[in-house]
């Protein structure tokens, strides 16, 4: 298994031989990246069973679309989450909810980093469909199991890699991400959520899972029990404080993620 921490959202390489399953790919602007990452795997982007969209939003199907329209790939998502990967409907955070918030200069920078990298695009995959059922995820390499989670957008699914012992999140949580100063495994700002009760709901069905790896779409990869981050999560405001516009500090107070694949070996609370 390959976790690639792309410079806004991460994907996952789970390899069987040649074959592989891709979870998530990035903003349309990361694609060298993927493919880059695919080459250090020693894996041909021609030879992905398939790839599985944890939800629609750009910054996490943004690629999809080139494996289905190079390679003939099939592109999954759970289907309530289809209309929007198909492109047929939109759910994502408007730009006027991000320039609401923009008297913070973290959202202001994640906004500009969205939009160099493709945010502004739109998902747009035809081919996409819906898995059968379990069995076709069984069958792929990592042989993944779905594990909905709806809240972050009507769709969204978490993906449980059991002989990893490990879960891929997506965003129904993650360890950090460009507008937040909090480490660790929290939930996305509320403003980022369709259902934001959703999505707290949700994380019980993740606190569930018997595995001690955390793969977040946003943030590091951490080595954790899953019980225990949701615990973490939970005790958190998913509200970041207003700050006045004339707090001193560096501008946004974060540093953009760096672009590695690895996975830690200590562990964070
Ligand atoms: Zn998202």
């Amino acid at each position: 298994m390959l976790f690639a921490e792309g410079p806004a959202s991460n994907w996952i390489i789970l390899r069987r031989g040649e074959a592989f399953t891709l979870i998530d790919g990035g903003y349309p602007g990361d694609l060298p990246l993927v493919l880059d990452s695919i080459a250090e795997a020693g894996l041909d982007p021609a030879a992905a069973a398939a790839v599985l969209v944890t939800h629609a939003h750009v910054d996490h199907a943004g690629t999809a679309g080139y494996f289905a329209a190079a390679f003939d790939i099939p592109v999954l998502c759970r289907a309530p989450e289809l209309p929007y990967l198909r492109g047929e409907d939109r759910e994502q955070v408007s730009v006027a909810r991000i320039l609401g918030r923009a008297w913070q200069p973290s959202v202001l920078h994640w906004g500009w980093h969205a939009l160099l990298a493709g945010g502004a695009g739109r998902v747009a995959v035809p081919t996409a469909r819906a898995w059968h059922d379990d069995a076709e995820l069984a069958a792929l390499p990592g042989s993944p199991v779905a594990v909905p989670t709806s809240g972050h957008t009507p769709g969204h699914t978490s993906f449980y890699l059991q002989a990893a012992a490990a879960v891929a999140t997506g965003d129904a949580l993650v360890t950090g991400h460009a507008i937040s100063r909090q480490r660790g495994p929290q939930l996305l700002d509320a403003m980022f959520h369709s259902d934001a009760g959703g999505a707290r709901r949700s994380l019980g069905a993740l606190g569930k899972l018997d595995a001690a790896l955390l793969l977040p779409g946003h943030g590091p990869a951490v080595r954790t029990g899953l019980r225990q981050a949701v615990g973490t999560a939970r005790l958190r405001p998913t509200r970041a404080r207003k700050r006045r516009l004339v707090a001193p500090g560096p501008i946004g107070g974060f540093a953009e993620p760096t672009y590695g694949r690895q996975v830690p070996e200590g562990s964070e609370g």
